[in-house]
């Protein structure tokens, strides 16, 4: 095919390149019943014009170069062809597939050129060493796509192309212990899959993220704290192995044994970074129930700082609160309006509760804890004691697609955890919230069995926090077409004071990742300690640089600066 393009001659090439692009609705409408190939090989001249024409009356039209169409030119052809040689599919923005392939929950970023959308690995084998030359050759970039739940959008590609491997989203067990059972699934498997087809009917539970969408791909390789995470321990301290296609399109398992030191980047570095995953080997557990206690409530803001700082001490004081137990600070920041937060108790079914207690349904056992031990803490708080089922309240779990979103994060150890900065911390949000309704504070308490590992033992560093603190501005579209001014006017009013709330942390969780960050600081942000061993890796498996986005991984000495690939 590559050959019979270019001897079509590459200014058609890229004509019809540029009608498909931004074709706009007659065209979209006229072709999307046929096939892609059928359609470009008959697609009339006039329509041709015609989307160059629309092309040049549209909003967003931008001169470009000649080199520009010409770099298009070579990204359609590489496209057909890798069309040509995939199970799965290439789906361009006219097909009513694209929507849904190239969806993804940060709404900032602009839509692709195409979605080449893998349905095994031989696919993602054939894909990335193309992927990877057009890059290189052409600058068209790509980005990697499991659930598209980076917040800060790192798996979309304004006008660059996505890689999605979110079809790869299969389960199937593998070896099955007393203790746990090992699951080799696609990183395309969302919690919602985990929760539906492992725990309601194999009882088969684990750390798995709190919102229904998110995808295996992106959470354990950037670390991954869901409501087992302080009895389990991170994501990453349950991977066995992967399995990840490199850059040359070879597939490679890494594990303890095999590719250690890819095996350790992947577990905490990010995802985007080394390779592409297509499989993970993951430890769930068995004898967990879908019916858990979760309790809800509201915390009035003025009590939190004296709350937080209690519950953090009870924490970090050995007085070791169970792994069953988590907490999770999660809603709009208003002074007159109480916080609500959840409390997650998973039991286990298996004799064998907290403490070593021998008990049936140990859910009960966590609703005398929590009311001795947490609600004592707090008596101007409400709490409200629910048995209910884990996978539907995941399905109903906010995933707030569709608004304008910014995130801010950071963590917070023993050493920080005060009255004083509590205070001061709330007072900040308190006053900002003001200004920015849409915002809603994170808290999760961290600590458990996410602090028995050490710091260098996986890629992810920062074992000893306390809390995960996090922002998340969320504008939704307004009738009135203002959503981006009151988006960027709230996003400057929390960067103003954002120095001042974040000068109490330590290092940022990678799958919380801020755009925000500064270029010449996110790298120790997110990786602390790690860094230099992660970047020995990345010389290795990324020479090139191919991987990257704004906050990829940085070669020790760059070749490329960073971002260069972020857009065109
Ligand atoms: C609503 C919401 C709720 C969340 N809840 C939690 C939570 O409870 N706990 C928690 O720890 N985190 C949570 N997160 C953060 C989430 O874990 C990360 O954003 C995670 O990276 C999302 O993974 P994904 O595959 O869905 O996202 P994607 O956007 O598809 O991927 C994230 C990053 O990984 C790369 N990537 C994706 N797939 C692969 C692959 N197969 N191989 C290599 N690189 C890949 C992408 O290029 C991108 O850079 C939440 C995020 C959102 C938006």
């Amino acid at each position: 095919y590559g050959k019979r393009w270019v001897g079509m001659g590459m200014v058609w090439v890229c004509f019809a390149g540029a009608a498909l692009r931004w074709g706009g609705p007659p065209i979209a409408m006229h072709i999307s019943n046929h096939h892609t190939m059928h359609m470009h090989h008959n697609m009339h001249s006039f329509q041709v014009w015609r989307g160059i024409r629309l092309m040049q009356k549209h909003d967003s039209y931008v001169p470009r170069p000649p080199q520009y169409w010409m770099d298009l030119s070579h990204a359609y052809t590489s496209l057909y062809l890798l069309q040509s040689r995939m199970m799965g599919d290439v789906i361009f923005p006219y097909d009513k597939r694209f929507r849904e392939s190239s969806n993804i929950w940060n709404r900032n970023v602009g839509a692709p050129l195409a979605v080449v959308q893998a349905a095994n690995e031989a696919d993602v084998q054939q894909a990335l060493p193309i992927l990877s030359q057009l890059y290189l050759e052409h600058d068209v970039s790509f980005r990697i796509k499991s659930g598209g739940h980076s917040y800060a959008g790192y798996s979309g590609n304004t006008d660059g192309i996505i890689l999605s491997v979110a079809k790869l989203n299969t389960q199937s067990i593998s070896s099955t212990t007393s203790t746990a059972t090992l699951v080799t699934m696609g990183p395309g498997t969302t919690v919602q899959q985990i929760l539906d087809q492992a725990l309601l009917p194999y009882g088969l539970g684990g750390v798995v993220a709190e919102c229904s969408g998110v995808a295996q791909g992106g959470f354990v390789t950037g670390g991954g704290y869901g409501f087992l995470s302080r009895k389990y321990g991170l994501g990453v301290d349950n991977v066995l192995g992967f399995r990840v296609v490199l850059l040359d399109g070879t597939a490679i398992t890494a594990n303890q044994t095999v590719h250690p030191d890819l095996y350790w980047a992947l577990r905490g570095g990010g995802g985007g970074n080394f390779g592409i995953v297509t499989s993970i080997d993951y430890q769930l557990y068995p004898s967990i129930q879908d019916t858990q206690l979760f309790v809800s409530g509201t915390i009035p803001l003025e009590v939190i700082p004296r709350f937080l700082t209690q519950l953090g001490h009870l924490e970090s004081s050995g007085s070791s609160i169970p792994g069953e137990f988590s907490f999770l600070l999660k809603g709009p920041i208003t002074s007159t309006v109480s916080i609500p937060f959840t409390i997650g108790w998973i039991g286990t079914d298996d004799g064998v509760g907290i403490n070593n207690h021998t008990h049936t349904h140990n859910t009960t056992e966590g609703e005398s804890y929590i009311q001795d031990s947490i609600a004592s803490l707090v008596p101007e708080a409400k709490f409200d004691y629910d048995f209910m089922s884990w996978s539907n309240r995941t399905r109903h779990a906010g995933n707030s697609e569709g608004n304008l979103v910014r995130a801010w994060s950071g963590f917070l150890y023993d050493d920080r955890n005060t009255l004083e900065v509590w205070t001061e911390i709330s007072n900040l949000l308190g006053a900002v919230a003001a200004k920015c309704p849409y915002l809603h504070w994170h808290v999760e308490l961290w600590g458990g069995a996410i602090a028995n590992v050490a710091p260098q033992d996986t890629a992810f560093y920062y074992r000893d926090a306390l809390f995960n603190i996090g922002l998340i501005l969320m504008v939704p579209d307004d009738d009135a077409g203002s959503t981006q001014d009151v988006f960027d006017a709230q996003v400057k009013a929390v960067d103003a004071i954002w120095p001042r709330v974040s000068k109490y942390f330590h290092g940022i969780y990678t799958n919380y990742n801020m755009e925000s960050l500064h270029q010449m600081h996110y790298a120790n942000a997110y990786w602390g300690n790690n860094l230099e061993r992660l970047q020995t890796v990345k010389q290795l498996y990324d020479p090139q640089n191919i991987f990257s986005f704004p906050q990829s991984i940085p070669l020790s000495q760059k070749k490329k600066t960073d971002g260069a690939s972020s857009s065109r």
